[in-house]
Formats: C-alpha cells, sequence, structure tokens
C-alpha cells in the first residue's frame, strides 16, 4: 500500500524554522531577516501572520489571488488532479487538462486569439511572446525583424528578454548581457496630470514615438511592440486615452507585432477579461500568468491570434514548428487550478463584481488626495496607485514605512518607489474597500 503523506511537514508552526537558508526574491534579506514578517495561512480576503494576527489582502497575494483565498473549488481540484495524473510531459504527448484549460481560456479572449501556449510565470510568457514574434516573422520569410520594442517603466518579468524590454533601470543595470536590438518607447506616466480618475486624458500622440523608431530603424527590422495597457509594477501608470489603438493603428500599418502583457490586467482586474477587451484594442499576442490559477499553482499562458499561430505552424517545415516550451508547460495540476479558477471567476461573477464596484473604488481612493503627502491617486477598475513625496529625498523611505505600519495594523499593501500600489481580491465587497482606505488615511495621516 501506498506510504501516508509525512505527518511531519508542519504547515503553520514556526519552530525550528531557520531563515538563513531561503535567499529570498527581490527582498531586503538582511532586513527581513532581522524583522521577519511570515504568513502561514489565508482565506478568503485575509491572511494569518505566524504570531495569529488577521491581515486584510489589498493586494490579492502578488497581484494573483483575484478569486480569494483558500477557494476549496481550487484547492479540491489541485489535490484530485495530483492524485490522478501528478505529471504527464507535453512534448509530443499529452493530457486532457490541457486540452480543456487552452479552450477555457481562448473562450474569453477577444475574437481570433484563440492559440494558448503554457509556461509557468509572467517572466516566461513574456520571453515566450517575445520568441513567438520572431518565430512569426521568421516563418514569413522576414528574416531582418529582430528589433523588439518596450518602453521606459515596463515591467516583463526577469528573465533575459523580459528584462531587456523592461524600462526599470535597477533590474537591468547589473545584468550586462541583455538582447541586442531593443529600443524604449516612454513611459505614458504624464507627470501633470495629478488626480486623474481612470484614464488620463490624451490623444494618442505619445504613440507616435513608435514612428519615429520604425523611421530610425527601418519597419522591416521590427519584430514587436510590448507593452503592459496599464503598467503596475513601476506604480499603476494608467495610458492617455487613445494611445492604446494609436499603438496598435502604427503597428498594424507596419507589419509589427503588439503584444499586450497582461500578466496583472488578465482575468479581470478592469472588470473584463482582458484589458484587451476594457480599451476595445486587440493585439497580436497577450501574454498572462497570475490570475490564470488563482496563485494557486505557478502558470503562465500566452494566447497567440489564429494568424500568428498559424503562421509559424503551417510556415515551418515539417517537425517541430516552434523550437520552445517548458518541462510543465501545461502541468496537469496547475491545469486543474486553472480549469477551477476560471470555473469560479464566471459562477460567481467576479469579473462583473469588479466592474461594478469599480467606482467605489475610484471614490473611495480619491478620497485619500487629503492626506499628508499624497502627491498624486490613480486608478482603474481595481487597482489604485496613490503616490506619495520622497522623504527628505530618499525614494522609497516614506512608501516602506506606510507598508510596515500597515502590515502591524493589519493591512496588506504593495510599495513601488514611493507608489502604494492597491489590488485586492476581486471577491472584495463595498464595505471591505471602505475598511482598507480607512485605514490607510490613519496609516497616511501617521507618516513620520
Ligand atoms: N509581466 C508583468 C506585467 C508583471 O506584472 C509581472 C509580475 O509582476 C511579470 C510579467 C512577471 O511575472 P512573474 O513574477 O510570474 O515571472
Amino acid at each position: 500500500p501506498p506510504a501516508a503523506a509525512p505527518a511531519s511537514i508542519d504547515f503553520a508552526s514556526m519552530d525550528g524554522v531557520d531563515l538563513d537558508h531561503f535567499w529570498m526574491p527581490f527582498t531586503n534579506n538582511r532586513f527581513f531577516k532581522q524583522n521577519p514578517r511570515l504568513f502561514v495561512a489565508a482565506s478568503d480576503m485575509h491572511y494569518t501572520t505566524a504570531d495569529g494576527r488577521q491581515v486584510l489582502d489589498a493586494t490579492a497575494g502578488l497581484w494573483c489571488v483575484n478569486a480569494g483565498h483558500g477557494r476549496a473549488a481550487i484547492t479540491d481540484a489541485v489535490t484530485r488532479a495530483a492524485q490522478t495524473l501528478d505529471f504527464a510531459p507535453t512534448f509530443q504527448l499529452g493530457h486532457p487538462l490541457a486540452f480543456r484549460l487552452a479552450s477555457d481560456v481562448a473562450r474569453i479572449m477577444p475574437a481570433g486569439m484563440d492559440r494558448v501556449f503554457f509556461t509557468n510565470s509572467g517572466s516566461e510568457s513574456a520571453d515566450t511572446a517575445l520568441k513567438m514574434a520572431l518565430a512569426y516573422h521568421h516563418a514569413r520569410g522576414d528574416h531582418t525583424r529582430f528589433r523588439l520594442i518596450g518602453r521606459q517603466r515596463g515591467y516583463h518579468g526577469t528573465n533575459f528578454g523580459g528584462l531587456s524590454v523592461g524600462g526599470i533601470g535597477g533590474n537591468r543595470r547589473r545584468f550586462v548581457s541583455q538582447v541586442w536590438g531593443v529600443d524604449h518607447l516612454s513611459h505614458t506616466h504624464g507627470q501633470a496630470v495629478r488626480f486623474c480618475r481612470g484614464m488620463q486624458p490624451g490623444n494618442g500622440a505619445l504613440a507616435e514615438e513608435l514612428e519615429e523608431l520604425v523611421a530610425l530603424h527601418g519597419p522591416e527590422t521590427i519584430a514587436a511592440v510590448i507593452v503592459e495597457p496599464v503598467a503596475g509594477s513601476t506604480g499603476v501608470l494608467v495610458p492617455p486615452q487613445g494611445y492604446l489603438q494609436a499603438l496598435r493603428d502604427i503597428t498594424r500599418k507596419h507589419g509589427i507585432l503588439l503584444i499586450f502583457d497582461e500578466v496583472i490586467t488578465g482575468f479581470g482586474r478592469l472588470g473584463k477579461a482582458t484589458a484587451a477587451e476594457y480599451f476595445g484594442v486587440t493585439p497580436d499576442i497577450i501574454t498572462t500568468a497570475k490570475g490564470l490559477t488563482n496563485g494557486t499553482v505557478p502558470m503562465g499562458a500566452v494566447i497567440a491570434s489564429r494568424e500568428v499561430h498559424d503562421t509559424v505552424v503551417n510556415g515551418s517545415p515539417e517537425g517541430i514548428e516552434f523550437y520552445h516550451g517548458y518541462t510543465y508547460s501545461g502541468h496537469p495540476v496547475a491545469a486543474a487550478a486553472g480549469l477551477a479558477t476560471l470555473g469560479l471567476y464566471r459562477e460567481e461573477g467576479l469579473f462583473e463584481n469588479a466592474a461594478a464596484l469599480a467606482a467605489h473604488w475610484e471614490a473611495a481612493a480619491h478620497a485619500l488626495a487629503d492626506c499628508p503627502h499624497v502627491i498624486d491617486v490613480r486608478n482603474l477598475g481595481l487597482v489604485a496607485g496613490i503616490e506619495l513625496a520622497p522623504r527628505d529625498g530618499t525614494v522609497g523611505a516614506r512608501a516602506m514605512e506606510a507598508f510596515h505600519r500597515a502590515f502591524d495594523a493589519g493591512l496588506l499593501i504593495r510599495v513601488t518607489g514611493d507608489i502604494i500600489a492597491l489590488s485586492p481580491p476581486l471577491m472584495i465587497s463595498a464595505a471591505q474597500i471602505d475598511t482598507i482606505f480607512g485605514m490607510l488615511r490613519e496609516i497616511l495621516n501617521d507618516l513620520a
């Protein structure tokens, strides 16, 4: 008989936990290990800390737990999948769950975008999308199209492709060897337009910079442009009206593929399945991760238009068409999590809930405009960015103080530089929105 699961894994206790060995990602390891903050459980809108306190989650974990924590429909599916088919390769083989999930994802994508390639993270999705774009042009015989264009303050994960098109200096500077032939558009955050509710005013003029790059390099050298429809990680940068459509028009005119990185905006964050649907602009490739499995199991998906897929698959010689993939692409346990997650989004109308609460969220966020140190508030869907004035010229110190105070008061927020970024689970209620911003008001009032 199979051996029972070891009883020795202690999920909730700190007994015997040694902080030395885990080299933590994107963390001030030296500070953290002097001041550890650990979660041991989570349910619906709350985390439980190691010292037994409840923390209201205003960030959906890390922009991923869109259906709320500990949802039985997902955890049961994960358990059953692991017990039924722990692993199966998807190189030259397959299993039904991956095909089912691909169909389910395709069903909520914009029309014509229905070919799904699985990854394990947002970073892998970004690099997959960039390689897909290169493979597309190669299959068409456009062998000179290798340039990739990203944007300042863009974040596309930490692998070399995404890093190269990304626009965060700190992430790039230490790593000299980046993808060659990359340019960046300006970011879309108009410093003059503060406290803007929803989209910034605009006319798409900023997208004209792409025409300048086309004129500089020649359209026959440019493979793809990648942007986050709303930049999340660099502090909730909402695009000006008309900007994404203008990018679409210019890319189409010059035969350049447009990639939307929807790792944050995908799966309901703006009240629709995708930002593409929200803005009414259809790219050629969409990258996703995070909300695909509600964060329960790592998984990402890259959704290509039928045209991109068919060009690569039908335009390649007999044999493997796309020399790319991961051992865990379409992993059965992750696929089960994805199927259950999309089921929850549908059954509970969570995208619709986000859309219905967006106006309440906006009003609550902008009510903080009169708090000390607040120099900007911006929002869209169930996302908000609250920008604080740097303290004594030290970027990030004030927001980090807010983060620590919030945690100690029982509220999880995210900070990037001096910007507080909020993105709660989509199952949130109006009352919980009021609680988040009420707590935040007190925290901001108490800041040094
Ligand atoms: N792309 C965007 C837009 C993201 O926000 C993120 C993560 O926050 C990533 C890519 C990278 O995702 P991951 O951390 O899963 O690799």
